[in-house]
């Protein structure tokens, strides 16, 4: 069976493991700034903060940011849940803008439209869906005209660029999120981190990651009772990383290039494959390098007498298991429970009733691709 997504692990990987294993320190050694400093300067971003996962990393990223009860914070429907867990994990409300119905990336005009119309929120999560940026530009300009935090949700896009920044620059947001689960573009197994260029919101990062406790005399309340002392100034969570996870992810970024290198080739073959069968291929802003987490194709229901289910079926009884990214968030049990409905934001439930995702990594071969593309004819006919 060939999965949409897996991770490439090579021997150099594995002995970077091993020799944290033998090393003096499982957590909170050297390894995390290693990581840190390597992902920073890779993206050119001034500060990065390791943590368990993107999850957490987008949720100690909105604390960063003030989020609060009576806050409310905009992501996109066309995201996983956790771009708007975040949100409600601080008590504050979430809502959606629609996406762009070529990149399917979060549109900057329903976004202008949405602020224009008088509703402010407090934080936008842009998601640079499939590893392809959002109109950064524009949203960053919007973000200053209506004073809300920006927070790029890059969970698919590590070594993408946007107009000459790298991702993860923060040239137009305040923070940007990573994720390293085995399916995005690098992995440290689980794990993620928060990148900015600004000292007082890594301050607060480093605090709310581990426990909001602080050992720096300078921001403690009274003079320190020993060299045992620290102080609790904030309620945080233990969000680390472990040095184990952080050696992988160091290793890993040898081949970040040569990772996303390989995905630009595979998508460009689907490109070509693809273009006679009634499929909608991905559409590329001129001003956007993908790092093609996933290639997501979209089925002309006109030329299409099988429905998506059927599609499903049948590729996975010729040993593909195509995948969808993503069901909209707002169409949640737990959403609709809140009040969203279906008819809220059509663009991205249009997206959903034809969309699917092909098998793309690193290690897919040349052939492997053709036998998908294979089937995929077969299904399609
Ligand atoms: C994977 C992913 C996350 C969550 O990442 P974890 O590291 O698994 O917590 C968040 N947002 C998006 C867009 C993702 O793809």
């Amino acid at each position: 069976m060939i999965y949409y997504g897996k991770q490439s692990v090579n021997e150099s990987d594995i002995e970077a493991v091993i020799s944290v294993l033998r090393s003096d320190f499982l957590t909170q050694g050297p390894k995390i700034e290693q990581f840190e400093q390597r992902v920073a300067e890779y993206c050119g971003a001034k500060y990065a903060v390791a943590v368990t996962n993107a999850t957490s990393a987008l949720h100690i990223a909105c604390k960063a940011a003030n989020l609060s009860h009576g806050d409310t914070l905009w992501t996109s429907p066309i995201t996983f849940v956790a771009s708007a867990n975040c949100g409600r994990y601080c008590g504050a409300k979430v809502d959606f803008v629609d996406i762009d119905d070529n990149t399917y990336d979060m549109s900057a005009d329903e976004l202008e439209k949405k602020l224009a119309a008088g509703s402010s929120p407090k934080i936008v999560v842009p998601v640079h869906l499939c590893g392809q940026s959002c109109d950064m530009e524009k949203i960053n300009a919007l973000a200053k005209k209506y004073g809300f935090a920006v927070i790029e949700d890059a969970s698919h896009a590590l070594g993408a660029t946007y107009k000459d920044t790298r991702i993860g620059s923060c040239t137009f947001s305040d923070m940007t999120v990573f994720s390293f689960h085995p399916v995005k573009i690098i992995t440290t197994g689980e794990g993620g981190m928060v990148l900015t260029n600004n000292k007082a919101l890594y301050e607060k990062l480093t605090l709310y990651r581990s426990h909001g406790i602080t050992r720096n005399p300078e921001k403690m309340t009274k003079p320190s009772d020993g060299p045992w002392y620290y102080q609790q100034i904030e309620l945080g969570y233990n969000y680390r990383m472990t040095d184990i996870q952080a050696a992988l992810g160091w290793s890993q970024m040898d081949r970040l290039d040569t990772f996303v290198a390989r995905r630009h080739q595979l998508a460009q073959r689907y490109d070509e494959l693809l273009a006679a069968l009634p499929l909608r291929t991905p559409k590329q802003n001129p001003d956007t390098n993908s790092s093609w987490h996933i290639y997501v194709v979209r089925m002309d229901k006109n030329h299409t007498k099988k429905s998506k289910q059927q599609i499903f079926e049948e590729m996975k009884a010729r040993g593909v298991q195509l995948n969808l990214h993503y069901i909209p968030v707002h169409l949640q049990p737990y959403y609709q429970a809140l009040g969203f409905k279906a008819g809220d934001f059509p663009v991205s439930e249009r997206y959903y009733e034809e969309a699917f995702t092909l098998p793309l990594y690193y290690n897919l071969t040349d052939a492997q691709q053709d036998e998908i593309v294979g089937a995929l004819k077969e299904v399609l006919s």
